[in-house]
């Protein structure tokens, strides 16, 4: 019973970037946006909340039978692809759940970036439907603590601005640091390192984007996405474990994924093992 308060367990619900991607081509990774849960003993942590939500919603339901939740979904920032599962979450319908929202804009104004795509014109069901509490936070304090889960952020450079979380528990580490350009010019490089170190330092897991190839990221400097040669640049440098290329950009099929991933595997050496984030691959440390 004890060790199993201990594990931290992280299951991907949605792995894909920018926009859903249904289709042949697109089955063994999946296709829905970010959302990924991560178990904490008995905590449970959601990181955003693209259309990955809603088989997460469901999970949750079938798994808890009627009995209250507790939630705390931690939004990176709110583009279409990272909150579009929210109004299909159906855990957020039933009485007595109690859902609590992290986000990097301030309390009003997270509610409306989440809230607003339910407006009566893009969204048939109203807002008064939703019968769980919702709790809105703005960060302010870092670290600061869920239960005895400690969570530190930092702003990550994305249009918009993004919010990388590092999660620690039981001497174990998870972070989730997505939608970020990885900055390669000399003198953004100083200021963009130190802010990784802190973020990504001897991680036993990092969820990142890697969403261009070295080659496609020439061609897109400035756009806010990262190549996986630079994430994995950097997560060699600061003793990351475990990297999960997540992300995926909309256009990467099946094969390519594999191919991208046998390719980086070469490049990250002994110590770094690289997998593709897929939807429902669970992963325990
Ligand atoms: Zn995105
Ligand atoms: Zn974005």
């Amino acid at each position: 019973m004890k060790k199993k308060d201990q594990a931290m367990r992280i299951r991907f619900w949605g792995v894909r970037g920018s926009i859903p991607t249904p289709g042949r081509e697109f089955i063994k990774y999946g296709g829905n946006t970010p959302c990924v849960e991560v178990r904490c003993g008995e905590t449970i942590l959601i990181f955003d909340a693209g259309t990955g939500m809603r088989d997460l919603g469901k999970s949750l339901i079938r798994e808890f039978e009627g009995k209250s939740l507790q939630l705390h979904i931690f939004i990176s920032h709110t583009h279409w692809d990272h909150i579009q599962g929210f109004p299909f979450f159906e855990p957020a319908y039933h009485k007595g759940n109690v859902i609590h929202l992290y986000g990097g804009h301030s309390v009003s104004e997270l509610e409306k970036l989440i809230l607003g795509q339910m407006d009566r014109e893009y969204f048939p069901v109203t807002l008064f439907e939703l019968a769980a509490t919702l709790n809105f936070n703005s960060l302010k304090e870092n670290p600061f603590y869920v239960n005895n889960v400690k969570v530190y952020y930092t702003y990550l450079f994305h249009p918009g601005l993004s919010l990388g979380y590092r999660v620690e528990y039981e001497g174990k580490t998870f972070v989730y640091a997505t939608d970020n350009e990885i900055l390669t010019e000399p003198e953004m490089e100083g200021y963009n390192e130190k802010n990784m170190e802190n973020l990504i330092k001897n991680a036993d897991v990092l969820v990142a984007e890697c969403q261009y190839t070295e080659e496609e990221y020439l061609k897109k400097v400035g756009w806010g996405h990262s190549s996986i040669e630079q994430v994995i640049r950097v997560s060699k440098m600061f003793g990351v474990r475990n990297l999960f290329a997540f992300h995926h950009d909309p256009m990467r099929t099946d094969g390519e994924i594999k191919t991208l991933i046998k390719k980086a595997k070469k490049g990250a050496g002994k110590k770094l093992n690289v997998f593709a984030a897929r939807e429902g691959l669970i992963f325990t440390v």
